[in-house]
């Protein structure tokens, strides 16, 4: 029931409130498996509602003096954390490795591009900027000043245990807000690590703290307060549609991050290999489990079948195995549920008459990992053609004109992320428009980076993380009218 860590202070249980580790209220623990393996990796604090008010309390507080602190002073602390997130960049990627299974260069990336908010962020701290209006009466002066939100709460997945965390934490500290964390159950360790080293870079007691426990249970209570001025959630459509309900009494503000049915169409003018290539970076990045992972792929008649042979060929040369083997690029599902559902999804497709390229079953590796699947001759009458995979499975569908393309890809309830593949100027600049998404990759299949706004339209939610948008999201507009007479 260990890790090994170079920096012993990254393995922590128990919940970080009021700059304190301490164990929950009542006691409770839950345990964190390695999903290559089953082994159980800690048992780790399962905070109830009396932990949520003890930490809201805290935040409170802390962000009544934060608040006071000038943008300069947030960002050093900011930039602190984020030197520190480098500094210990191996140790967070074993946690993320151990406790969500993803092969270790993957992690290294996701602990890099975690570390990249704050430094972004670091640096909006110091631009808070607000406004001149001119006056429609002359004995009137008229401005608009931004201010922060308030005490905030963060509720993530395990998809990206460290750049969930810091793409809400980062703007939320730099606007002037604090931040409770509730992470998921089931990668909370890395979350806890975050913590500590926002601790050693002098993040004040209560303005960032970390809940482990019951989403159910601690989503209530972090929505019936009042003192939660916002809450940004990413996860799945259901549980966002949950949240924004019990958010209502209190209005809070939302900034939702759910669930995608990301497009990706080859037009018949495509570089055929940099499609083939930007398709397996977005469809087998972290086994396919990302929200903006390519669900779909519709190819055009023309060159559907050649498209097809090469990206199977490529695909199932992918090596599957646990995340901490060097030659290891798929790694294992999150959990069994996350399994069978794949295999329910891709059962559905071929009684309906897809057929199996490649992959199509269970790996060697271990319960949880499938082996890479291309499923070719997908239609919609199939469940997989509607329903976000997550998982490393990529359907492939026919298409022939372009109006058929985009009739097909805005097709769904989700909004989140779209890529597309064509040489054609004109034809790229009506499709990126055509296209009801959030996101737009054209000619490529990798588009988060912190300088860029990241978020959905549709049922794939609202507001945008990242980016000189982001900091909207944890910051109030107040006008203030003066009379100069
Ligand atoms: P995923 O499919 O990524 O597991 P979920 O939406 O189920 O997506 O989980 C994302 C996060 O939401 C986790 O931290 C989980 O604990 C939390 N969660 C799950 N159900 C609820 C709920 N009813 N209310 C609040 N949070 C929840």
């Amino acid at each position: 029931m260990t890790v090994p860590l170079a920096n012993t202070s990254l393995f922590r249980k128990d919940a970080f409130i009021h700059g304190e580790w301490t164990p929950a209220l009542n006691g409770a623990r839950r345990a964190v498996h390695n999903p290559a393996t089953g082994a159980e990796v800690a048992e780790v604090a399962e905070c109830g509602a009396d932990d949520v008010a003890r930490a809201i309390e805290a935040a409170v507080a802390a962000q009544a003096q934060w608040r006071n602190r000038t943008g300069a002073q947030r960002q050093v602390i900011l930039a602190r954390w984020h030197d520190l997130v480098m500094d210990n960049l191996d140790d967070l990627a074993t946690l993320i490795v151990t406790e969500q299974g993803k092969p270790r260069a993957e992690a290294a990336g996701e602990i890099r591009y975690a570390a990249s908010f704050l430094l972004w962020f670091a640096a909006e701290a110091m631009r808070g900027y607000g406004d001149v209006i001119p006056p429609t009466n002359p004995a009137t002066r008229l401005s608009v000043i931004r201010q922060p939100v308030g005490v905030c709460a963060a509720i993530t997945p395990w998809n990206f245990p460290a750049a969930m965390i810091t793409r809400k934490a980062a703007p939320a500290l730099a606007a002037g807000c604090a931040m409770i964390i509730k992470p998921s159950e089931l990668t909370p360790l890395t979350a806890l690590a975050l913590a500590e080293l926002a601790h050693q870079a002098g993040v004040p007691a209560g303005l960032v703290q970390v809940l482990p426990g019951d989403g159910v249970r601690l989503g209530k209570a972090l929505c019936a307060s009042p003192a939660i001025r916002k809450l940004s959630f990413t996860g799945s459509t259901q549980v966002g549609r949950i949240l924004m309900a019990q958010s209502a009494p209190t209005l809070k503000r939302l900034s939702l991050e759910l669930g995608g049915n990301a497009p990706f169409i080859v037009f018949e003018d495509a570089h055929i290999e940099q499609a083939i290539k930007s398709a397996v970076a977005a469809k087998f990045r972290n086994a396919g489990q990302t929200c903006v992972c390519a669900n779909r792929f519709l190819v055009h008649d023309s060159i559907y079948d050649d498209f097809a042979t090469r990206f199977a060929r490529v695909v199932d040369r992918l090596h599957v195995g646990p995340g901490n083997a060097p030659n290891s690029v798929i790694g294992p599902l999150i959990s069994a549920g996350a399994r069978d559902k794949v295999e329910t999804l891709v059962r559905d497709a071929v009684t309906k008459g897809a057929g199996v390229l490649c992959g199509g079953t269970r790996d060697r590796a271990g319960a949880l990992f499938y082996r890479p699947t291309v499923l070719r001759e997908v239609t919609p009458a199939m469940r997989i053609a509607h329903e976000e995979i997550f998982g490393p499975v990529a359907p492939l569908m026919r298409f022939g004109t372009e109006a058929e393309a985009i009739a097909m890809a805005n097709d769904t309830e989700y909004g989140l992320a779209a890529y597309f593949f064509t040489r054609d100027h004109a034809r790229a600049c009506r499709v990126a428009e055509e296209l009801e998404y959030g996101m737009v990759g054209h000619n490529t299949g990798l588009i988060s980076n912190e300088v860029a706004p990241f978020g959905g339209i549709k049922q794939s939610g609202m507001g945008r993380e990242g980016s000189r948008y982001g900091m909207d999201e944890y910051q109030e507009m107040k006008y203030v009218c003066t009379d100069i007479t």
